[in-house]
C-alpha cells in the first residue's frame, strides 16, 4: 500500500501520522528539523511545544477544551496518552513536563511499524507522484513550502499578522446597558439596521477607560516578528497613546446612535460588537485589536458599561502566523479545492492552539486513511467539540457580513462554536430560578453531555 505522506512533525502532524499508522496504512512523516530551524522550536524533538507547557483546562463537564481533550482520548489520540503520561501539577488544567512529552511523541512514532520519519524540508510543492499529503506545517511553516502552498490558492498572501480582536459570549452582554442598532440605522446586505451591539460611555467612564488602557501592561512582539502595525489597524492601546481623543473619532466614535435605553442623553463614546457567528452567540469588539496582557484585557474590558460579567471566548491579540483562508480554500474533508490531493491540519487551517492543532490532526489522519482504505468516514457531528471546531476551519459557521479575505480569524475552540442547545433546565434542585453563573454552568454542562452522546454515536457508527 502507497503511504500517506505527512509534512511536518509537529502537534498536528504527529498526531495525524499516529491515526494513519493506527488504522493500518503505512505513513512517512517529513519534519525538517533538525536540517533547518523554525525562528521558535528549539529541539528536533517531534511535538515540541514552543512555548506554555499547559494543554489548558481538564474539566470535560464546563469547559470546551477540556471536552475536547475528553473526545480526542476517546479517539485514541497519540497527544493526550502523552500529555497524560507527562502531566505536571497544574490545578484544574493538564500540563506537561514538555521535554518528557515530545520525547514519549517522538518514541511512540518511531518505534511504530508503519511509520517512517524523514528528516528534511519540503521546500516547495510536494512531488507529484505522492497521491495523499497532509500537510502540517504550522505557523511557522517554511518560506519555500508556503509559496508553494500559495501558487495553488490564488491568494494574495498566506502568513499575516493576526489582528485580533477581543470576542465576547453574547449571553454574557448586559442588554439592559447596551443595545442593538447599526449607525444611522443602515441595512447593510442581509443585515436589519440593528446588527451590532452598543455599549454606552459618558465622559468620567471614557477617560478611566483611557488611564486603563494607557497604565497597562502590553505584550512585546518577538525580535523575529518585527513591528507590524499599520495605520488601518492599530492596536486600541497605541490610538490611546497618539492621543486622548483617538479613540472617541475611531473605533468608540459615538455618532449615529441613540441609547435605546436613554434617548435623551448622547454617550460620549461607543464600543460596538459585531455578530462573529451564523449562530449569534459570539460578538466581535469591532476595532479593538490589542497587543495588552490577556489579564489586562479582561479587567480592563470589563469596565465598558454592558460588558461589567463579560465572558470572553478569545481574547484579542497581534502575532505573525501563516494560515489558509479555509473556509474558501479547503472542503469539508480539509482537502485544498484546487488540489485534493493536499489536505491540511493544525495550525495552517486556522484553528488555535496546541490541543485545537492536535485535535485537527487527529481528523485529517483519519481522514486520510479511510480514504486510502476506500471507506467513507461521516465527518464528527457539529454538536461534538471536534465537529465544532472543524466546521469553524471550514466555513460552517462564518458569517457574511463584512465578506473578505481577512474575515476568518483562527481560533481556540469555546462554546461558542457549538449549536446552541434548547430546554436548558431554568430552575436549580430547590426549584429555585437559575440565574447568572449558575445558569451559564447548566448550559456548559448540557453542551458537553450533549457532544458526549454525539461523539458516543460517531464513533459507533459504522465507517
Ligand atoms: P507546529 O507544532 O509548529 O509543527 C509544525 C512542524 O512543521 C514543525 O515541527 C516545523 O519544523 C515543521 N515544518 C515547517 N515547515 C516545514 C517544511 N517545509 N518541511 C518539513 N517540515 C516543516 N499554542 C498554545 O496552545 N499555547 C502556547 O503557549 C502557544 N504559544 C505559541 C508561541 C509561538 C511563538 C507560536 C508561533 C505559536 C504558539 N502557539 C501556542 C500556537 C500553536 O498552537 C502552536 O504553534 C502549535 O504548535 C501548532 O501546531 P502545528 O502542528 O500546527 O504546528
Amino acid at each position: 500500500m502507497e503511504p500517506v505522506h505527512v509534512i511536518g512533525g509537529g502537534l498536528a502532524g504527529s498526531e495525524a501520522a499516529w491515526q494513519v499508522a493506527e488504522a493500518g496504512v503505512p505513513v512517512v512523516i517529513h519534519e525538517m528539523r533538525p536540517v533547518r530551524g523554525t525562528d521558535a522550536h528549539q529541539t528536533e524533538g517531534l511535538a515540541e511545544l514552543v512555548c506554555s507547557n499547559s494543554f489548558r483546562s481538564d474539566d470535560a463537564e464546563s469547559n470546551a477544551v477540556g471536552q475536547l481533550h475528553w473526545e480526542m482520548r476517546r479517539l485514541g489520540s497519540l497527544i493526550m496518552a502523552k500529555g497524560d503520561a507527562h502531566q505536571v501539577p497544574a490545578g484544574g488544567a493538564l500540563a506537561v513536563d514538555r521535554d518528557g512529552f515530545s520525547q514519549g511523541v517522538t518514541a511512540a512514532l518511531e518505534t511504530h511499524p508503519l511509520v517512517t520519519i524523514a528528516r528534511g524540508e519540503i521546500a516547495g510543492l510536494p512531488p507529484a507522484e505522492w497521491d495523499s499529503v497532509v500537510v502540517a506545517t504550522g505557523p511557522l511553516t517554511s518560506a519555500a513550502l508556503a509559496q508553494g502552498i500559495l501558487s495553488l490558492t490564488g491568494e494574495s498572501s498566506l502568513a499575516f499578522f493576526d489582528a485580533i480582536a477581543p470576542i465576547v459570549h453574547f449571553d454574557s452582554v448586559d442588554m439592559e446597558t447596551a443595545w442593538f442598532q447599526s449607525r444611522y440605522d443602515k441595512a447593510g446586505p442581509g443585515g436589519s439596521g440593528a446588527d451590532y451591539i452598543n455599549c454606552p460611555l459618558d465622559r468620567d467612564q471614557y477617560e478611566a477607560f483611557v488611564d486603563a488602557l494607557l497604565a497597562a501592561e502590553k505584550t512585546e512582539f518577538k525580535e523575529w516578528e518585527g513591528t507590524p502595525y499599520f495605520d488601518g489597524c492599530l492596536p486600541i492601546e497605541v490610538m490611546a497613546e497618539r492621543g486622548r481623543e483617538t479613540l472617541r473619532w475611531g473605533p468608540m466614535k459615538p455618532v449615529g446612535l441613540t441609547n435605546r435605553h436613554n434617548p435623551t442623553v448622547k454617550p460620549y463614546a461607543v464600543v460596538q460588537l459585531r455578530q462573529d457567528n451564523a449562530l449569534g452567540t459570539l460578538f466581535n469588539m469591532t476595532g479593538f485589536q490589542t497587543k495588552l496582557k490577556y489579564g489586562e484585557q479582561s479587567r480592563i474590558f470589563r469596565m465598558i458599561p454592558g460588558l461589567q460579567n463579560a465572558e470572553f471566548a478569545r481574547l484579542g491579540g497581534i502575532h505573525r502566523n501563516t494560515y489558509l483562508n479555509s473556509p474558501k480554500l479547503l472542503d469539508e474533508r480539509l482537502r485544498l479545492k484546487a488540489a485534493p490531493r493536499l489536505r491540511f491540519a493544525g495550525q495552517i487551517t486556522g484553528c488555535e492552539g496546541y490541543v485545537e492543532s492536535a485535535a485537527i490532526g487527529l481528523l485529517a489522519g483519519r481522514l486520510a486513511a479511510a480514504e486510502r482504505l476506500g471507506r467513507e468516514l461521516p465527518l464528527p457531528p457539529a454538536a461534538t467539540a471536534l465537529g465544532a471546531l472543524v466546521n469553524h476551519i471550514t466555513g460552517g459557521h462564518i458569517v457574511t457580513i463584512d465578506e473578505g479575505p481577512r474575515s476568518f480569524q483562527p481560533m481556540n475552540i469555546n462554546f461558542g462554536l457549538f449549536p446552541p442547545i434548547e430546554g436548558v433546565a431554568s430552575t436549580g434542585p430547590d426549584g429555585k430560578r437559575l440565574k447568572g453563573p449558575a445558569r451559564s454552568l447548566a448550559r456548559k454542562q448540557a453542551l458537553t453531555a450533549r457532544a458526549k452522546r454525539a461523539m458516543e454515536a460517531w464513533i459507533g457508527a459504522p465507517a
